[in-house]
C-alpha cells in the first residue's frame, strides 16, 4: 500500500477521476454463471440429495444429515471461551437496542372524511441467513441477521453454513444463533445453500428472502434465484469490502493507517481508499502503513489488497466530500477538524463513522449498527441493512358510505378517463345502482 503513488485530484481530467475511482472489476465469468445455473437446477430437482453431494465435494463432509444437531447450538456456550462470549453478548446487546429502536410506527388516518388508510408493517415469515465458511467463524454476521430477524418477529430464520470437513461448525456460530433464537441450523454453503433455501429441500425450508455475504459463488446464485418467480428475494447485491477515510492535517495517521489495514486485511480483493487535502498526512500514513503491515497476521491477504489502496490529495475538504460522494463507499471514515459538520454534505455511503475514535472495527463488530452494507457503488441506491430489511409494509382502506361519496366522483372519472367501465361500476352500483337491461326470461 506504501508503493502506491498520490493521485492529485485537480490535475485530472474528468475521464480520468471516473477511472481513478474504478473498483476491481468483480468476477462476471461466463464459467461462474455456467456453474451456478447448473447447481441450482440440480439442487432443484434432486433436493437434499444434491445438497449431500456437492457439501461432499466442495466441503469435503459427508453429512447423514444436513440440520445441525439442536442440542450443539443449546451447549455451544461450554465450548467457547468467557471473553468470547462476553464480547458476543456486549455486541448482542448492542446491535438489539439499535435495531429495536428501529420499529416502525404504524399509519393509520382519514385522508377524507369517511376515507381511512392505514400503512402497517408485519415481519417476514421465513428469512434464510448465509454466514460464510473458510477459515475464520463469523459470529458477528450472525449477529447482524439474527438479530434483525429476531426483532422484527421472523417466525422461522434458518441458517445455512459450510461444515469443515469433519462436519462441525464454529461454536461461536451456534452460541450466536442462540442467543438470536436460531433453532434451524443446516450444515451447507456455497450455490447450493442458497439453492435449498430459495427453493426447499426434503430437510431445507424454502424461505422468503435471502441475506447474508459470500463468495463469488454465492452472490451470483443469490441473483439467479431473485430472478426466478418461485425462488426468493434477497437483501441486497454484493461486491468485495471498500473503506473510503477522508482526513486532513490534524488526523492521526496511525489511526488512518489502522483503518485503511482493517479493511485490507479483510480479503486481497478488498479496497481501501484515503482522500486528503494535506500531502504530509497521506506521506505519514503510507509510512505507518508499512509499519503496522509486518505486524499482522494476515498481512499476505492485506499486502494484496494494497494493489487496489488510492491516495488522493485534493486542494480542500469540500474536494474530498465530492470524491467520497462520486465513490460512494460502503464504509466512510471521516477523520477531520469538526468531521460532524460534514454529515450534511456526504451524501452516499452505507455507515460513515465520525471523528477520530470511530474506527470501522467499532460498526463491524459491537457499536450497534448493522455491518451488511452497500458495497461497489450501490450506497447511492441501496440502504444499509437494518431491520425493516426483514419486514414488509403494507396498506389496508376503509370506506364508509360517506367516504366513497365524497370521492366517488373523482374515482369515476378517473376511470372514465382511463376507460375503464367495471372500475367505474364498482362505485357507481353502491351509490346510485346500474341501469341493467333486464335479464331474460
Ligand atoms: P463461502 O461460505 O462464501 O463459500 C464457501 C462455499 O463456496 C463452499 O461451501 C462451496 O460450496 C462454494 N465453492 C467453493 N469453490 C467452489 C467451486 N469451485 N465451484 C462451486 N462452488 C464452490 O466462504 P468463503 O469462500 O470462505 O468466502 C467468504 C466470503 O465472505 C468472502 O468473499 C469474504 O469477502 C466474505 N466475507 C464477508 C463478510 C461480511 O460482510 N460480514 C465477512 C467475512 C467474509
Amino acid at each position: 500500500m506504501s508503493s502506491q503513488s498520490i493521485i492529485e485530484w485537480g490535475c485530472l481530467t474528468e475521464q480520468q477521476q471516473i477511472d481513478a475511482l474504478l473498483r476491481p472489476a468483480m468476477k462476471d465469468s461466463v464459467i461462474l454463471r455456467d456453474t451456478v445455473t447448473k447447481i441450482l437446477s440440480r439442487v432443484r430437482e434432486n433436493k437434499d440429495a444434491a445438497v449431500f453431494e456437492y457439501t461432499k465435494q466442495f466441503d469435503g463432509a459427508e453429512l447423514r444429515e444436513l440440520r445441525l444437531d439442536p442440542t450443539i447450538i443449546e451447549q455451544a456456550e461450554r465450548k467457547i471461551k468467557a471473553k468470547v462470549r462476553i464480547a458476543i453478548d456486549k455486541a448482542y446487546a448492542n446491535i438489539k437496542i439499535f435495531h429495536e429502536a428501529q420499529i416502525p410506527q404504524d399509519i393509520r388516518i382519514e385522508t377524507t372524511p369517511g376515507v381511512l388508510c392505514e400503512q402497517r408493517h408485519t415481519a417476514l415469515e421465513k428469512v434464510g441467513l448465509y454466514i460464510p465458511g473458510g477459515s475464520a467463524p463469523l459470529p458477528s454476521t450472525v449477529l447482524m441477521l439474527g438479530v434483525s430477524a429476531q426483532v422484527a418477529g421472523c417466525e422461522l430464520p434458518i441458517l445455512c453454513t459450510p461444515p469443515s470437513p469433519q462436519g462441525t461448525i464454529a461454536p461461536e456460530i451456534c452460541y450466536a444463533a442462540k442467543l438470536c433464537g436460531i433453532k434451524h441450523i443446516y450444515l451447507c454453503g456455497g450455490a447450493q445453500a442458497i439453492a435449498a433455501m430459495a427453493f426447499g429441500t426434503e430437510s431445507i425450508p424454502k424461505v422468503d428472502k435471502i441475506f447474508g455475504p459470500g463468495n463469488s459463488f454465492v452472490t451470483e446464485a443469490k441473483q439467479q434465484v431473485s430472478q426466478v418467480v418461485s425462488g426468493a428475494a434477497i437483501d441486497m447485491p454484493a461486491g468485495p469490502s471498500e473503506v473510503l477515510v477522508i482526513a486532513d492535517a490534524n488526523a492521526n495517521a496511525g489511526f488512518v493507517a489502522a483503518d485503511l489495514l482493517s479493511q485490507a486485511e479483510h480479503g486481497a480483493d478488498s479496497q481501501a481508499v484515503l482522500v486528503s487535502n494535506d500531502r504530509t498526512l497521506i506521506v505519514k500514513v503510507q509510512q505507518q502503513i508499512s509499519l503496522q503491515l509486518a505486524q499482522l497476521s494476515r498481512r499476505d491477504i492485506a499486502t494484496k489488497a494494497v494493489d487496489n489502496s488510492r491516495y488522493i490529495l485534493t486542494d480542500s475538504i469540500e474536494e474530498c466530500v465530492l470524491v467520497s460522494n462520486a465513490y460512494a463507499p460502503e464504509h466512510l471514515i471521516v477523520q477531520t477538524d469538526n468531521a460532524r459538520d460534514l454529515l450534511a454534505t456526504l451524501k452516499h455511503a452505507g455507515s460513515i463513522f465520525v471523528g477520530a475514535y470511530s474506527p470501522e472495527s467499532a460498526g463491524d463488530y459491537a457499536s450497534g449498527t448493522n455491518h451488511v452494507l452497500p458495497t461497489y457503488g450501490y450506497a447511492r441506491n441501496y440502504s444499509s441493512l437494518g431491520l425493516l430489511d426483514f419486514m414488509r409494509r403494507y396498506t389496508v382502506q376503509e370506506l364508509s358510505r360517506e367516504g366513497l361519496e365524497n370521492i366517488g366522483d373523482a374515482i369515476m372519472d378517473l376511470a372514465d378517463a382511463e376507460g375503464l367501465d367495471a372500475h367505474r361500476n364498482a362505485v357507481k352500483i353502491r351509490l346510485t345502482g346500474l341501469e341493467l337491461p333486464s335479464m331474460p326470461l
